[in-house]
């Protein structure tokens, strides 16, 4: 029998290598065929190079992730990138996934692209009752075209297009650009240079906002969780860890402080922006799909991604 076919976009990112990681681990046991993607194979932005990706690789299923992604100061630096490219790229795989007849697509979108003004928590049904953060509309537009886009086709043409919302991800193979990261990679990277340089540690903004991490090899299991869990179709759910777990950015700098023994050194520099104050999301729908779920402890996650970062120090994305 013909193996499935899992085509997964953005596969040498975060999330694309967390998936890597979790079948590397489990091999005996997957018969599927999983094909990693990124955009040295592929340019998605352009129409052509992604219906030819499709003709080669034939894809029973997608997991896509590929995106203009970063944390809040490349959102608001690089605003038409953010918008263009992502739009581009949506709106070729969604078109794409279907035109080729995939028979289930996990599209990602993200917390951060809620109304700013909302009640929280936030949960599926909210997604467009307001206007995103200023700071990252142009991410939070074209991600929001992208949840849209899928639905249309799962009305008109009954495909199956489920759209997954994660909250903040970190992990190994993040990406710790000092400017473009997102908030703990960046982190994570400062410190290590300021402990190495003799020099403060500096936390951009107050350090109040509040944020729900979660750990980019769990993520990856909710992934796969929801691509191979048939009654989870056809909409939209949030994965996120639960609201007790949220944590405010000064608590998170601390924990990457304390494990570097450079806790003495952190200041907040106020001239940055701290973007939205918070986006707590409501995760009963996912736990009522896994009620078992168990979430990595963020300590112990952070103080994994801090060893991944300072043993592949030469080769990290940074
Ligand atoms: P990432 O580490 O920045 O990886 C982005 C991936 O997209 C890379 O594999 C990259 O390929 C690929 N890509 C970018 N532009 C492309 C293009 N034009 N053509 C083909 N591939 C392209 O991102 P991530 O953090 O894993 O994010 C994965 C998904 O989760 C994204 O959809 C993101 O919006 C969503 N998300 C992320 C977070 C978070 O905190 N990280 C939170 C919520 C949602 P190259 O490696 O070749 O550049
Ligand atoms: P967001 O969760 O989508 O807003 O994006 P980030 O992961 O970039 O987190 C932004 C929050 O972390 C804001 O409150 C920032 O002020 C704070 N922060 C503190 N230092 C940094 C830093 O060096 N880089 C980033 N990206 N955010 C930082």
């Amino acid at each position: 029998m013909d193996k499935t076919v899992i085509l997964i976009t953005g596969g040498s990112g975060l999330v694309g290598n967390a998936i890597k990681t979790l079948i590397r681990e489990y091999s005996e046991s997957v018969f599927d065929e999983f094909i990693f993607i990124s955009s040295s194979d592929y340019d998605l932005t352009d129409f052509n190079a992604t219906c030819t990706m499709f003709e080669a690789h034939k894809p029973d299923y997608i997991i896509h992730l590929a995106a203009c992604v970063g944390g809040l100061y490349k959102n608001m630096n690089k605003k038409v990138d953010m918008f263009e490219n992502n739009l581009s790229i949506n709106f070729n795989i969604v078109k794409c996934a279907h035109n080729y007849g995939v028979k289930k697509m996990i599209a990602c979108l993200s917390t951060c692209i809620f109304p700013d003004k909302t009640e929280y928590p936030i949960d599926e049904t909210m997604l467009h009752d307001g206007p995103p953060h200023e700071s990252n509309d142009a991410y939070a537009y074209a991600k929001r075209m992208l949840e849209v886009h899928c639905r249309m086709y799962n009305q008109n043409y009954g495909d199956n297009f489920v759209c997954i919302i994660p909250t903040n991800i970190y992990g190994p193979h993040d990406n710790f650009n000092l400017e473009d990261g997102h908030v703990l990679p960046a982190l994570i990277h400062k410190c290590f240079t300021a402990k190495k340089r003799d020099q403060l540690f500096v936390v951009r903004g107050s350090g109040t906002p509040l944020r729900q991490f979660i750990y980019s090899l769990d993520m990856a299991k909710l992934i796969i969780s929801v691509l191979y869990t048939h009654e989870v179709c056809s909409e939209s759910i949030i994965l996120s860890v639960p609201e007790k777990d949220e944590i405010t950015i000064k608590d998170v700098a601390t924990i990457i402080a304390k494990k570097f023994n450079y806790e003495h050194m952190m200041v907040f520099d106020q001239s940055f922006a701290d973007g939205q104050y918070k986006k707590t999301a409501d995760n009963t729908k996912l736990m009522r799909h896994f009620p078992s779920l168990e979430f990595t402890p963020i300590q112990e996650g952070i103080s994994s991604t801090i060893d991944w970062f300072i043993e592949n120090y030469d080769t990290a994305r940074k």
